[in-house]
């Protein structure tokens, strides 16, 4: 193993010498854990069969460890400052290549598809806070070749991708999460294992996602659509948010109705829905619509 990246007078060596200024707007804080970093890559089962997609390698801390424990790492750096700094850090590594892009608008299929031959690939990623729900959301839903996303996020997003209905934390990130993935808190961080320190606690979280969906229903993208309407407005009914953002074309009694036939009251909110519900929601629409 050669020398960490990660280590405390490492980084601050390679920031000092580089005279790197953090961004904020980027959400760079870089792990400064090389007992975390081990931890990453171990909970997310990166083996040498695997091509690694990292979102943000910063000055190359995880990307070392992965690139040690993966055959390929592909890592999309937003800033191009750092681009020279990771050709510096990683040098040693001839199984890394470094795109300087933002993964938003990054052709994450054109990769998977030359980098792995199509194969699923694993996303490893300390996100940045500011992108994770779009990037989530983008993996995800629009069915990118991915085995498995290891992520770390704020704690309270971790808690959001595993919250069940009735909780607090429970949404429409929730419920895509647990559409399409098994989700597993891997560990709490404390904000001492980055540089800067962020003001809160973050989780790695691993989605494995699974071969098929949790739950079956006749229209995925209406399912999506009534998703994002019961939690438009939390604090209305789902029938006021079906009314009101849901664009159905049925009226209030209309809907009081359908939600009547499906045995539920009519002042029932999407908060209280699970998959099930909101996959027998979708059904009975679509039958209306037909
Ligand atoms: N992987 C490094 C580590 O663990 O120390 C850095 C993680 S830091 C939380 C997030 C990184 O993502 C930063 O390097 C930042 O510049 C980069 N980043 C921010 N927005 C991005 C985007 N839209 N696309 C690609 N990289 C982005």
């Amino acid at each position: 193993m050669a020398e960490r990246i990660s280590t405390p007078s490492k980084t601050k060596e390679i920031i000092e010498a580089n005279r790197f200024a953090f961004k904020k707007n980027f959400g760079q804080n870089f792990l400064i854990d090389s007992n975390i970093l081990d931890n990453i890559a171990a909970c997310a089962g990166v083996t040498k069969e695997d091509c690694v997609l990292e979102i943000g390698p910063g000055i190359g801390s995880l990307t070392q460890v992965l690139a040690e424990n993966a055959r390929q790492v592909v890592a999309v750096e937003i800033d191009n400052t750092l681009i020279p700094i990771l050709k510096q850090t990683l040098e040693d590594y001839d199984n890394i290549e470094i795109l300087n892009q933002d993964i938003l608008k990054t052709d994450i299929d054109a990769i998977i598809r030359e980098k792995n031959g199509g194969r699923p690939i694993k996303v490893v990623a300390n996100l940045p806070y500011y992108i994770t729900t779009p990037i989530i959301m983008d993996l995800l839903e629009n069915e990118r070749h991915v085995d498995s996303i290891t992520v770390m996020v704020q704690k309270e997003v971790a808690e959001r991708m595993q919250a069940r209905p009735k909780e607090k934390e429970y949404g429409a990130l929730s419920i895509a999460v647990q559409y399409y993935c098994d989700a597993k808190l891997d560990m709490i961080v404390q904000p001492a294992c980055f540089m800067p320190r962020p003001k809160v606690a973050s989780a790695v979280i691993t989605l494995k996602v699974l071969p098929e969906r949790k739950v079956k229903t006749a229209d995925e993208k209406l399912f999506f659509h009534l998703v994002k309407c019961a939690f438009g407005q939390r604090r209305k009914t789902l029938m006021n948010c079906l009314f009101h953002l849901g664009n159905l074309g049925f009226s209030k009694e209309e809907l009081a109705e359908l939600l009547e036939e499906l045995g539920w009251d009519t002042r029932v909110r999407g908060e209280a829905l699970g998959l099930e519900e909101f996959a027998a929601l979708t059904d009975k629409i679509a039958q209306k619509k037909a």
